[in-house]
């Protein structure tokens, strides 16, 4: 008997429109495979500022093989920063100045708001032909040996032969297949505010990173430039009122000792956040046919830029096993994409964990050991890029251990 292919069928459907997902998308569609994302929110919707800003060169590159251009695109969007500099109690101890980026060549990394490099990949989407499902909330899941049923929050039916899960750090999609997460949370609080750039009177362009910054109490603060803006995390101590830091007075009241005051007008997003370092117990489900990417897999603190970094490299991985495992019909992929993405997370959570660990100084040996290279630095370049290069864990690049 003939039987009818239910309307709602699709090889693989992406379930949520963030970087993450669309970028399975969009590799899905570079790999021949048909690709639908199911998206909560409507379309058009306002996306949260204040989140990723840093996307490393090998993250760039990903997206120019999946994508011809799109890096190349965000790295003209985006701006290089000429010089990195470290501070320790008002005191500098470490500068790197960076080469002029090359033309036609992708930069070390690019700086610029999550926002605007959404709104790239959901071009690239488009111009794919990637299916979009706006004001589609999945709210159930289940898995067999053959495929995944999604009923969605107005009882909507989906089916699928595989399912790419990247709905965020609330994943319906995890919880509809069991998974938790593990790890811990910072106790320490950041607040992270985006300031807009003053066109007419620009600042120097310079990473800053300020140990004990006296301006403010000998809080942490880090400046980032961003195409269009800056980005200015201060930490608080243990015990700090965060409503009295956080509220738009607060704001107002400690920018302009680190900043010029001009800027205190200028803000265009603040957050508050006490990170998660969490990583899913398992990125596949047990049928093998539910991947788990990006924040619905893990959580970092951003210090080191790993959670989208890695997001991407969670969604390029999930979309060439699925389309292996739809062509050759065996599993094999899907359980390598699991193993290897969950180590790569293990990886960046712990990396992320010494890049916290060191800021908050928390621990006697860490303050002993942050003492004495503040000393040390001004007279030994190796102990100025130890400080430097603290915040962020590990060092990256082809040669080093880094996994994103
Ligand atoms: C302060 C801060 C700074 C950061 N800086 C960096 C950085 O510089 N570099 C970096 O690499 N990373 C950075 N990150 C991390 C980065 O922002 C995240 O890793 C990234 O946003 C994760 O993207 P995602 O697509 O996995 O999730 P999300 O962006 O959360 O997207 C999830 C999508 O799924 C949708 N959704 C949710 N539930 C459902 C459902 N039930 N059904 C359908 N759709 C659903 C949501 O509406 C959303 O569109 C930073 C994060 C923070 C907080």
């Amino acid at each position: 008997m003939h039987r009818e292919e239910p309307m709602n069928k699709r090889p693989v459907i992406v379930v949520g429109a963030g970087p993450v997902g669309l970028i399975a998308a969009l590799a899905l569609r570079h790999y021949g495979v048909p690709a639908t994302v199911l998206e909560a929110q409507s379309y058009g919707r306002v996306r949260p500022g204040s989140r990723a800003i840093f996307i490393h060169r090998a993250t760039l590159q990903s997206l120019e093989e999946i994508s011809p251009g799109l890096g190349l695109e965000l790295a003209g969007e985006g701006l290089v920063w000429p010089i990195k500099r470290t501070f320790v109690r008002g005191q500098e101890v470490y500068a790197k100045t960076y080469p002029a980026p090359q033309p036609g060549r992708l930069p070390p990394f690019t700086s610029l708001p999550q926002v605007r490099i959404e709104r790239y990949l959901y071009q690239a989407c488009l111009s794919s032909g990637v299916e979009f499902v706006w004001s589609c909330a999945v709210q159930e899941l289940s898995a067999q040996q053959d495929g995944v049923r999604l009923v969605t929050a107005s009882q909507e039916v989906w089916d699928a032969d595989y399912v790419i899960g990247a709905d965020g750090a609330h994943s319906a999609v995890r919880h509809g297949v069991g998974i938790s997460m593990e790890g811990t949370r910072s106790p320490n609080t950041f607040i992270v505010v985006d300031v807009a750039e003053d066109v007419d009177h620009p600042l120097p362009l310079a990473r800053v990173f300020h140990y004990e910054h006296p301006a403010v109490g000998g809080r942490n603060v880090l400046f980032v430039p961003f195409a269009g803006g800056w980005r200015v995390d201060l930490q608080l101590l243990p015990g700090d009122d965060v409503e009295q830091y956080s509220g738009t007075d607060g704001v107002r009241a400690w920018l302009p000792l680190v900043m010029d005051e001009a800027y205190a007008e200028r803000v265009t997003w603040v957050s508050t956040y006490q990170f998660l370092q969490v990583v899913a117990q398992s990125f596949v489900d047990p049928f093998r046919r539910v991947l788990l990417v990006g924040e619905a897999a893990h959580l970092f603190a951003p210090f080191g830029a790993r959670g989208l970094n890695s997001g991407v490299a969670d969604a390029v991985s999930a979309a060439s096993a699925v389309t292996k495992a739809l062509r050759a019909e065996d599993s094999s992929q899907i359980e390598h994409f699991s193993e290897e993405r969950h180590q790569a997370a293990l990886y960046n959570r712990d990396a992320a964990g010494i890049a916290l660990e060191h800021i908050q100084g928390t621990s006697d040996g860490m303050r002993v050991k942050r003492y004495i290279g503040s000393i040390l630095a001004p007279v030994w370049n190796d102990v100025g890029r130890w400080l430097d290069e603290g915040p962020y864990g590990p060092r990256s690049g082809p040669s080093q251990t880094t996994k994103y």
